[in-house]
């Protein structure tokens, strides 16, 4: 029987995890199908019997759901509760149990290209729920510090106490304090939404270098600005869409418990560019 798989969240229509979970079916020959589906924000209680009325055997969570989805699990991973989010749920005959993919996948491609993490030092921009599973991921692999740069200043504050609390040193501070002292960091994380409609990078890149690694979360466009820009001052640069492809190689891996195609995955994502 064909299994189902989807991603939820609103808005949905422009989500490339379809693409990349049934081009990872198709490479190999399995009998399922990755759906997405819209749950607008409110109705998530209802959306989740609907899935478990179908029988999905296992769903991606996103924008806006991936905390409120927290109460509907019945088994919590670990770096769910730690992370307090989650974005990846398997289907037990009815049990959902939560995981999240996001720590890892955004730390798969720091990985891949052998870049210590150990003792360094982190600019994040942002303090979303992207934020806190990126410093989730610092803090597992040793990371010293973290400054959180946020347009709302209390937002970066509650979220560099969390980082505190997960034994990093931390401190808060402003976009604009962010751009005069950016090239002082080993990384640079946009982990703001900006950059999605090709806005300008979020701080101001004078200061970016070819000591730094910059690491744009937004996975579309591909070049954001501060991507472009950090390129133009030699700085080392990681792509949004390598996090996208490791966080659903990982989910890959949970629901299906084989290794991931994860070239047949890229090439569907790298291709749609
Ligand atoms: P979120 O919880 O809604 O947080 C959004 C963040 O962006 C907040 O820090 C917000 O600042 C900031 N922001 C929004 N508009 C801004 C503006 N005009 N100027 C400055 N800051 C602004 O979203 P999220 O879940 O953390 O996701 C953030 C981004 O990461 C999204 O674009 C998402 O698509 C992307 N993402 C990518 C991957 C991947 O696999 N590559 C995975 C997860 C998320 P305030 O606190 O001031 O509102």
């Amino acid at each position: 029987m064909t299994k189902t798989f989807a991603v939820i969240g609103d808005p949905i229509d422009h989500s490339l995890s379809p693409s990349i979970h049934n081009a990872a079916y198709k490479a190999l020959g399995l009998d399922c199908t990755y759906i997405a589906y819209r749950i607008p924000r409110g109705e998530l209680k209802a959306g989740v019997e609907s899935l478990k009325q179908i029988k999905i055997s296992g769903f991606n969570v996103t924008i806006p759901h991936k905390i409120e989805m927290m109460k509907f699990l019945d088994e919590q991973s670990r770096e769910c509760k730690i992370i307090g989010a989650v974005n990846t749920v398997s289907n037990d005959d009815g049990r959902l149990v939560g995981y999240n993919t996001d720590m890892d996948g955004f730390l798969d491609p720091i990985k891949k290209r052998n870049l210590p993490i150990n003792g360094s030092s982190v600019l994040l921009i942002g303090a979303g729920g992207a934020a806190r599973a990126i410093i989730a991921g610092f803090a597992k692999e040793g990371a010293h510090k973290i400054t959180v740069a946020n347009r709302t200043k209390e937002k970066g504050q509650e979220i560099a106490r969390f980082a505190a609390g997960l034994g990093l040193e931390s401190d808060a501070v402003s976009l604009d304090e962010a751009g005069q002292s950016a090239g002082r960091y080993k990384f640079i994380v946009n982990a703001t939404s900006v950059g999605l409609k090709n806005e300008p990078s979020p701080i101001s890149t004078k200061t970016v270098n070819s000591e730094n690694i910059v690491y744009d979360i937004v996975y579309m466009p591909m070049n954001t600005d501060l991507i472009t820009q950090s390129k133009k001052n030699s700085a080392r640069v990681i792509y949004g869409y390598e996090m996208l492809l490791g966080q659903a190689a990982l989910a890959f891996e949970i629901w299906h418990n084989a290794k991931a195609p994860y070239d047949a995955m890229k090439k569907v994502l790298v291709g749609g560019f």
